[in-house]
């Protein structure tokens, strides 16, 4: 963790990749149409949304499995940037240390930095996986001053919120079709979906003393 550049005096701010600085379910339906299926958005689901071409039932889940590791060791190389987060970034970072903690799995490193430095997001990346409350709470104990956490899955937000609540936590789902569809607890995390108004939260937040 040490490589990650976490300083003590500095404010700290933890980033999401899927769906919150990448629009991931584009890419990963373009991808599944080269392999002669379709992604389905009726629910805010990744396996579950895998069909056949006319099928009414989705595809085996462990072969869902098997492509999403397919889909991320070719890198998600064609993946968009969510608008505005590249700019909302390079703001935040002139405050806080920023780190990119994304659950991805290990044969991705590479094609997920490289996509990062080619899109102007060229921060340290954590890869990681399961619920992401340990990992952020490792970081935001590296700090003495304020730490803000984003993600689109309110499962990793509620992770966060019992490992250290005092991370001050913004939900940001960055596809438009998916907005409707994902789950939200605004009681809990805020949900701010656009990454200008988001990087104003964020910053105010991690400006708290
Ligand atoms: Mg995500």
């Amino acid at each position: 963790m040490g490589r990650l550049g976490i300083d003590r005096e500095r404010p700290l701010f933890i980033v999401d990749v899927d769906e919150v600085l990448g629009l991931f379910m584009a890419s990963f339906g373009v991808f599944l149409q080269g392999h002669g299926l379709e992604l389905r958005l009726d629910r805010y689901a990744l396996f579950q949304n895998i069909y056949a071409p006319g099928a009414a039932e989705h595809l085996d889940l462990a072969e869902g499995r098997r492509l999403f590791d397919e889909f991320f060791r070719r890198g998600c190389a064609d993946m968009e940037p969510a608008p505005g987060a590249a700019e909302a970034l390079r703001r935040i970072s002139r405050q806080a240390t920023v780190v990119v903690l994304s659950n991805a799995p290990a044969p991705a490193r590479l094609g997920r930095a490289r996509w990062l430095g080619r899109h102007g997001l060229d921060y340290p990346l954590m890869l990681s996986s399961g619920p992401k409350g340990p990992p952020a709470a490792a970081m935001a104990a590296r700090t003495t001053r304020r730490c803000a956490f984003v993600d689109d899955l309110v499962s990793n937000l509620d992770s966060v919120a019992e490992a250290d609540p005092g991370v001050a936590r913004f939900q940001h789902v960055a596809d438009v079709r998916l907005q409707p569809l994902a789950p939200a607890a605004p009681d809990r995390h805020r949900r701010i979906d656009d990454w200008t108004e988001l990087g104003e939260a964020v910053a105010a937040s991690l400006a708290e003393r």
